[in-house]
């Protein structure tokens, strides 16, 4: 038995009565962000107080991912981190992965509770019902057909931008994904349920709100509504500068969200939209909802209305059946449609996908090289989207970061990273800046305009010159 082994202490309600701390660690996307938020609140109102988890904390919770392979080996890597901190302290496991493999996560040392998609939201209740630290960690967890509520989650604390949960799981089971199996199917609150959260993030103060999902765009759909509407009445929200789409399936981008976009001053002219393979052989084998002409179109009309918007893609390699000639098709589509950056993802195998019973499956070493490639195409796009905005103006919302300091960093409405000199009074703030050079650290230069924070004005002038 490991050296930290474990005290038998009596139940958790004992070991809480003189304190009760909590400390999360996530891992994965942005709606995992916004969901550890929301669970912290809820222990938070259950009286626990929100440390880091160097502080030493009587809780630990790890929000876990599935989307690779390396899910388990990070999982166990913060567990056994966590029990060097506290050997004493209660380790919970919640989040994607927690759901696909509860037995498993429930068996690696240390681990105290293990929590499913459906149960994660009573994490309290659950910790409360620990009776001290056993040999065997307790899984709690239901088949995921079964996940059907809808659980809205943000992040707070930082006033500048929120991650709001708008839309969960999927029901488009793409072959290569875990994802479905993870978060059960696409569900989402009211339009109305959502408008009233937003209500309350802007009273917070925060400028700029990130909508996220797992298929964001499906938002809506088992209530009748559609993420148009949703964003169409988001759009009059008062007190929100901002409003960005993290993600959004090409399929799901048609041309009235597009220029709804355009014609719209809050929502941000920046869209990721996953093309996973510039290859339709391989679209088909993926089951992807589109084929490589929709995903030219879209990007067309957006290039059409929106000329300076900045487009990003998530791709994926060495997907079974990928030959070099569809890996190049990839390769020339992105570099000929030119999209502005790329998140580019290895192939894993994952258990009980389609994909991993499908044949022609490409070399490890194969995959990590193509992976390789179209990180350095992802650089070079990136630069150049950055270069054509060099000498414009544009509103960046610049962010606390950590405090005091000679600079601070900020996004441009088109998702370029700004630094400028430091001033306290414009943290939080939309300020206008000139866009100077790339520095070292990749980052734009910018320095404040005098002029007034109508963006649109001042860009088309910027543009002429
Ligand atoms: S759209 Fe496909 S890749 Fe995305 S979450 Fe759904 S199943 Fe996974």
């Amino acid at each position: 038995m490991p050296a930290f082994a474990r005290k038998r202490i009596p139940t958790f309600a004992a070991f809480m009565s003189s304190g009760r701390t909590v400390a999360f660690h996530t891992l994965g996307c942005k709606l995992n962000f916004a969901e550890t938020s929301t669970l912290a609140r809820s222990l938070e109102e259950a009286g626990f107080a929100r440390v880091r988890p160097e502080e030493r904390p009587d809780v630990f919770v790890l929000n876990t991912c599935s989307v690779t392979e390396n899910a388990d080996k990070e999982c166990r890597q913060w567990v056994r981190r966590f029990q060097r901190i506290n050997p004493e302290g209660f380790i919970a496991v919640v989040g994607c992965y927690a759901q696909l493999k509860p037995q498993e996560i429930a068996a690696i040392p240390g681990v105290d509770l293990v929590l499913g998609a459906n149960e994660k939201f009573d994490l309290a209740a659950h910790l409360e019902r620990l009776e001290g630290k056993q040999d065997q960690g307790r899984a709690v967890f239901g088949a995921i057909k079964e996940v059907r509520s809808f659980v809205p989650g943000w992040n707070t604390g930082d006033r500048t931008r929120t991650f709001l949960k708008v839309q969960d799981g999927c029901d488009y089971f793409c072959s290569f994904c875990t994802i479905p199996l993870a978060r059960g199917r696409s569900r989402s609150a009211t339009i109305a349920e959502t408008l009233a959260i937003v209500r309350g993030i802007a009273s917070a103060g925060v400028r700029e709100v990130v909508l996220t999902g797992v298929n964001t765009g499906d938002f809506g759909r088992m209530h009748g509504e559609t993420f148009l509407d949703l964003v169409r009445e988001l759009d009059k929200v008062q007190g929100i500068d901002r409003f960005r789409i993290s993600s959004i399936e090409p399929n799901l981008c048609g041309d009235e969200l597009i220029d709804l976009v355009a014609g719209s001053e809050r929502f941000m002219p920046h869209f990721h939209m996953p093309l996973q393979s510039g290859s339709d052989a391989i679209l088909e084998r993926m089951r992807r909802r589109y084929d490589t002409a929709l995903y030219a179109r879209r990007v067309e009309r957006i290039r059409e209305r929106l000329p300076h918007a900045c487009i990003g893609a998530d791709v994926i390699t060495g997907t079974p059946g990928e030959n070099d000639q569809e890996f190049e098709r990839t390769h020339a589509f992105l570099r000929d449609t030119a999209v502005d950056y790329l998140h580019v993802f290895t192939y894993s195998e994952r258990a009980n996908t389609t994909a991993v019973r499908m044949e022609d499956t490409v070399p490890t070493e194969r995959r990590r090289e193509r992976t390789h490639q179209l990180r350095i195409l992802s650089t070079k796009l990136q630069r150049s989207f950055m270069e054509r905005q060099l000498g414009s103006a544009r509103m960046v919302l610049f962010e606390r970061g950590d405090g005091e300091g000679a600079a601070m960093e900020g996004y441009t409405d088109n998702y370029v990273r700004v630094v400028a000199p430091y001033d306290a009074s414009r943290v939080d703030q939309l300020s206008e800046v000139r866009l100077g050079r790339i520095n070292g650290d990749g980052l734009v230069e910018g320095t404040f305009t005098m002029a007034s924070p109508s963006r649109y004005v001042v860009d088309e002038f910027a543009m002429i010159v």
